[in-house]
């Protein structure tokens, strides 16, 4: 895997005071291979190891005391500057109502996603929100997102299937105006393949609505087949934004780079579940973590061990919290990349007292169920809360142990252990950092 291999590259570079072309040239060898595996496409590949030669030739690297950290470091920079930098938020401001319109391939997860914007928009933004199914091949699609639409509270257009889809549209888009519905959700009906009839349909559709958002849906899990598929529907419409789902899968993260790379438009949300709580906010810097794994950190805490160096500690400490907290989500990433790499018992002897000790309790409880539990907790929160847990008095908690499914006594623990972990982290900052590690260096 990627973090795996890095580490290779990080302790192949090690021994050397300075790189030359030639370990360079190994090195980048090594992370080609390492995205090709993680599913990034070709093109791709080449034009980010252009980018990560380039600067791992300069200053930056060369004059660094750890180079293979400063690799690592302008490899997961370059990762970041690919998939966007920041989050792009839905844009809704248009005349209402605001369309959203969802194009991608059957089984991408339109339907599904179709809900989960729907609840978003309606509980965070108090948006009057309708949705309207134009997939009129499959009665059975109409049927899901009303099911959905009953299931989040909000308004559900029926569609008449003996209607062309652009005719169902229209007839949603007349009644959401009457009716002063902020934002209408568009459900389209994909194909197993790209093939014209489909393309010409979702086109008429773009055609006639006008769209504020024109979103492509595409399954994480394709991986290099996503890259064509978001091709061609990029060329045919002019999309805003796209959405990656299934990455609670065991998706590698690659599609995320060739996607965004191939059509230069912003990921703006991943789907991480089947249930409608399932949707996140795409953070570029969270992604290029998930993709280069756990390993490098805690690569990096060895390497930092043995080099000893304040002033490299308390850099890397910076860039470690890049100015943010650690918060829940942070939390969740964290225990699904744990799962990623193969549970707690491989990392434990890794890991420094406290997270180990948590860890502990983890596996005690039986690994796989227990973090099965922890994200269904956390996915029971709103964002906000993920932000900022102090939040959490007794009737969120309450709140959110029901939609769980579980006790208000493990939501606690749960928080518990947020908050050790959090104050691992903090230690991570500043001086502390350093104090961490000679904790550690026993
Ligand atoms: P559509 O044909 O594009 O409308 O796809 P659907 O919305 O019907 O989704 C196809 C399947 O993928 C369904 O079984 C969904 O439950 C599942 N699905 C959609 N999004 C996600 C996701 O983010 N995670 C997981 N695990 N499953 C998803
Ligand atoms: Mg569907």
């Amino acid at each position: 895997n990627l973090s795996g291999r890095l580490a290779t590259v990080v302790k192949t570079l090690r021994g050397h005071a300075r790189l030359t072309e030639d370990n360079i040239k190994d090195a980048m060898r090594e992370v080609r291979m390492a995205l090709l595996e993680a599913d990034v496409a070709l093109p791709v590949v080449k034009t980010f190891i252009d980018h990560v030669r380039q600067r791992a030739i300069g200053e930056e690297v060369m004059g660094s005391l750890t180079p293979g950290q400063a690799v690592i470091g302008v490899v997961h920079d370059e990762l970041k500057k690919l998939m966007g930098e920041q989050n792009d938020a839905l844009n809704l401001a248009a005349v209402p109502p605001a369309i959203v319109l969802m194009a991608g391939l059957q089984g991408a997860g339109k339907t599904t996603t179709t809900g989960k914007l729907a609840k978003r928009l309606k509980e965070e933004q108090r948006k009057k929100v309708m949705v309207v199914s134009c997939d009129v091949y499959r009665p059975a699609a109409i049927e899901q997102l009303k099911t959905l639409a009953g299931q989040i509270g909000v308004e559900w257009f029926a569609s008449d299937p003996s209607q062309a889809p652009v005719d169902i549209a229209v007839a949603a888009l007349d009644y959401a105006k009457r009716h002063f519905f902020d934002v209408l959700i568009v459900d389209t009906a994909g194909r197993l393949a790209i093939d014209e009839a489909m393309m010409a349909e979702i086109k008429a559709l773009h055609a006639r609505l006008n769209p504020i958002e024109t979103l492509f849906v595409v399954d994480a899990m394709q991986g290099q087949d996503a890259v064509n598929t978001a091709k061609a529907f990029n060329e045919t419409l002019p999309l805003t934004g796209v959405i990656l789902t299934k990455m609670d899968g065991d998706a590698r993260g690659g599609a995320a780079l060739s996607v965004r790379h191939v059509t230069g438009k912003p990921i703006k949300f991943i789907g991480v579940g089947e249930k409608v709580g399932g949707l996140e906010p795409f953070h570029p810097e969270r992604m290029a973590s998930r993709i280069l794994g756990m390993g490098d950190v805690l690569s990096l805490i060895e390497d930092v061990q043995k080099t000893v160096d304040v002033e490299e500690a308390q850099k890397l400490a910076k860039k470690m919290k890049a100015g943010k907290g650690f918060d829940l989500e942070d939390f969740k990433m964290q225990i699904q990349q744990m799962k990623r790499m193969g549970g707690m018992g491989a990392l434990m002897d890794k890991l420094p007292g406290q997270l180990s000790q948590m860890a502990q309790g983890i596996e005690g409880a039986g690994a796989d169920k227990a973090v099965a539990r922890i994200e269904g907790i956390i996915n029971s929160m709103t964002p906000e809360e993920r932000r900022k847990p102090e939040l959490l008095k007794a009737s969120r908690k309450r709140r959110i142990a029901a939609g769980a499914g579980v006790s208000v006594q493990e939501v606690n623990r749960l928080l518990n252990q947020f908050e050790q972990m959090q104050k691992m982290m903090k230690q991570f900052s500043g001086k502390g950092m350093f104090k961490l590690l000679k904790g550690m260096r026993g």
